[in-house]
């Protein structure tokens, strides 16, 4: 299997507080790999790490392909510019050149319909999928999103989901920070949970099912608390 992500022993410290606290985990193409934790538990960190935004204080990251993509807990688009002027501006920062494929991910995520509006305007659900799209427009083998389910309605969740799924080939995986583990169960392959910047469960989403830990028992134990 071919590891995008490779964290060994990584500590990031913002003073006294270990955020990150000897984190080893392995991102392998082929896998929606979820991170889950309570609030607090490292889970921003750990992603901001993963992009290389941010330095840890110990330890290392591989990151064997450089083209990522990356989607954050607070959408980073720009607000006094359309929908369609983002993807453009996006584009032509990071040199993507989108195909068929990406306007159907667009119209997809209903945010074909949402061209003309200003980004600032977006509903929350609305601005979490055009920061996805924006993650996508590269067609990064590492997919990196931090909470893209947080505020965002029902049926744009589900959208999400079946995105990622879809997505998600043998070539690409996705590191998917989220509140919901519950629904992304079925197209889980891999679950992280983190508490405290420590890896409390790393397993494979099959192994988790063998030890008859589903996601809806996972959820109340560890997302729900
Ligand atoms: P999560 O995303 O799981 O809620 P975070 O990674 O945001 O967790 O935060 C983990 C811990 O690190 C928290 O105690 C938080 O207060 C602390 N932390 C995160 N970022 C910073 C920062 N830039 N400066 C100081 N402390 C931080
Ligand atoms: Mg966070």
């Amino acid at each position: 299997m071919t590891a995008l992500l490779t964290f060994d022993a990584v500590e990031k410290r913002y003073g006294d507080t270990a955020a990150l606290d000897g984190v080893s985990l392995t991102v392998d193409a082929g896998n929606v790999h979820c991170l889950v934790g309570p609030n607090g538990s490292g889970k921003s960190t750990l992603i901001r790490v993963a992009l290389g935004l941010t330095r840890p204080s110990g330890g290392t990251v591989e990151r064997p392909d450089e083209a990522l993509g990356c989607g954050f807990q607070r959408p980073t688009f720009y607000p006094d510019l359309t929908v369609a002027e983002n993807l453009d501006v996006f584009a032509r920062i990071t040199g993507a050149d989108p195909g068929d494929w990406f306007d159907d991910a667009l119209s997809r995520l209903r945010l074909d319909r949402e061209h003309d509006r200003l980004a600032g305007d977006l509903s929350g659900g609305f601005a979490k999928k055009l920061d996805v799209a924006l993650a996508l427009q590269k067609e990064p083998r590492l997919l990196v999103l931090d909470e893209p389910m947080s505020d965002v309605d029902d049926v744009s969740r589900a959208e999400l989901v079946a995105l990622l799924d879809d997505y998600v080939t043998d070539e690409r995986a996705a590191l998917v920070s989220t509140h919901r583990l519950d629904e992304f169960g079925p197209v889980l392959d891999h679950l992280t949970v983190v508490e405290s910047g420590r890896v409390l469960v790393d397993e494979r989403a099959a192994d988790l099912a063998e030890s008859d830990l589903d996601p809806d028992s996972l959820q109340r134990s560890y997302v729900d608390l």
